[in-house]
């Protein structure tokens, strides 16, 4: 007897023949089970409209009782590539019904068998997730992508029938990109999709299948590709290699899709000298520590030191040097450093916290909601921002991811503490005639103790160094704000900036 599936991973449909087969009392040897050629078949179709145009009379006096483990073991090995995937569990299903001893046996061989394909697709399902290389295309802008978004595309060839089950994973992981990911049976493309009526909100994103692809429709390796490979080869840590190991988690089967799999071989080779050349070398200073407390305002004479100290002669090497920055925990889940910016003899120096989502993502300073109401005050009070230098006491964004949202969080007085000496060099490179503390953070690493803003706000301190400080509230304050307040607020911070006008050539 001939059971027909719609397609490769027809679960549905597959339960319901071998409910009807097992009503019918069909033994698993007198059983031919077969598939449409997933390429063949109708890919947008909905397989429960298959399996629901199956005889109801039949399907319901069906009444097999299976563990639950079971149906879940059925739902992974459907997706494995063995052409005998269906007998099998459809021989398991009738010995469960007929041999109730069987479920309690471990070392049964068809169940031994199931177990182990269930363990290849989840292995296989794992390493698509981790050996997916996304590469941008061009994309032409139009209705559903009017800005003309790259999509990334990746190729991979998975050993069984995962793409659908994997594909959601992706959706999750990359909700912001348009991506699709091409493989030799089933391609899927994720993306917006144009609204069928007058569009009311954007479109929204959502993933379709198709037929599958030839490794020539992926794109080639792009100048991205070339910078992936140069950090790979520079993270390489030769005395740590364990090819064995290697091996285990990336098996050579998966190396010729994978950029990096090419300077394998060179690097492996080279890592018994490297080795040795490391261990010759002198031992290299150690990191520096979080200082224990909060350092003790700044003498005049102790700008020069600390630039001595850190050996900072420019800005882009203070953007070097606080790109590698790990002496607090911030500096590591950030994207990238954020230091200050404008023209090297800046006479007035602002300094906000530390950056913002947006300006972890552009590398600049106050250039998110925050920078934008910045600009607008100054603009406001006729203060050209670009005869300014604006920076943050902290140099790395301190975020709490909530779903897929950064939400900033205020940096601890010991992360502040370990990044002044940044700000420090950022003084001492500019050499400004005065400094606008913008909130909390920026007035206690500038005058080195706490300062309470709401009273001292609008007026000058002096700092250890002899330079002015003018303290006002962090713009992001007056954001927060309700909205009954803002307007007499934005006044107020409008008239303590107007006090550093002295120091504009307007
Ligand atoms: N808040 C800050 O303190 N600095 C920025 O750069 C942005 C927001």
């Amino acid at each position: 007897m001939r059971a027909r599936l719609a397609h490769e991973t027809d679960l549905a449909g597959f339960r319901a023949e071998a409910r009807a087969l097992l009503a019918n009392q069909v033994p698993p040897d007198q059983v031919f089970w077969e598939t449409e050629n997933a390429q063949n078949s109708d890919l947008f179709a909905d397989p429960r409209a298959a399996a629901d145009s199956r005889p109801q009379s039949v399907a319901k006096a069906a009444t097999a009782i299976v563990p639950a483990s079971f149906l879940r073991l059925c739902e992974v090995v459907v997706l494995h590539a063995d052409p005998q995937r269906f007998s099998l569990l459809y021989r398991l299903l009738w010995r469960l019904v007929h041999e109730p001893g069987l479920r309690h046996d471990p070392i049964d061989a068809d169940m031994l068998r199931a177990q182990h394909m269930g363990q290849a697709v989840r292995r296989d399902m794992h390493k698509m997730k981790a050996f997916v290389r996304f590469r941008p295309v061009r994309a032409e802008a139009d209705a559903v992508n009017p800005s003309g978004e790259p999509v990334h595309v990746a190729w991979f060839e998975p050993a069984h029938h995962i793409v659908e089950a994997v594909a959601p994973w992706f959706a999750r992981r990359f909700t912001q990109m348009r991506w699709a990911i091409l493989t030799p049976e089933r391609c899927v493309e994720y993306g917006p999709v144009a609204p069928d009526a007058l569009p009311t909100r954007p479109p929204e994103s959502q993933l379709r299948f198709g037929p599958g692809a030839s490794r020539d429709d992926a794109p080639p390796a792009d100048a991205g590709e070339a910078l992936w490979l140069t950090y790979y080869q520079n993270i390489f840590n030769p005395a740590r290699l364990k090819l064995k190991a290697m091996q285990k988690e990336m098996p050579r089967k998966y190396w010729r899709n994978l950029p990096e799999a090419q300077l394998i071989g060179p690097l492996a080779a080279q890592a018994h000298q490297k080795t040795h050349t490391m261990i010759d070398q002198p031992a290299t200073e150690p990191a520096r520590r979080i200082p224990q407390s909060i350092p003790r305002p700044v003498h005049p004479a102790l700008a020069l030191l600390t630039l001595q100290q850190d050996g900072i002669r420019s800005l882009e090497e203070l953007k070097a040097a606080t790109m590698r920055c790990r002496e607090c925990p911030i500096g590591e889940h950030a994207t990238q450093s954020v230091i200050g910016a404008g023209p090297p003899k800046a006479r007035v120096m602002f300094v906000g916290e530390q950056p913002g989502d947006s300006e972890d993502l552009q590398g600049q300073a106050f250039v998110g909601p925050a920078g934008r109401l910045f600009n607008q005050a100054l603009e406001q009070l006729g203060l050209p921002r670009d005869q300014t230098f604006v920076t943050n006491a902290v140099k790395h964004f301190k975020f709490e991811l909530r779903g897929k949202r950064r939400i900033h969080k205020t940096p601890t007085q010991r992360e502040a503490a370990a990044c002044l000496h940044w700000l420090e060099d950022e003084i001492a490179l500019i050499q400004p005639e005065a400094i606008v503390a913008l909130g909390a953070t920026a007035a206690r690493s500038l005058m080195g103790r706490a300062v309470p803003v709401t009273a001292e706000r609008g007026k000058w301190l002096i700092r250890a160094d002899g330079r002015k400080v003018l303290i006002t509230l962090h713009p992001s304050a007056l954001l927060r704000m309700p909205p009954e307040d803002k307007e007499q607020a934005y006044a107020a911070f409008l008239d303590d900036l107007s006090q550093a006008r002295e120091l504009f050539n307007v």
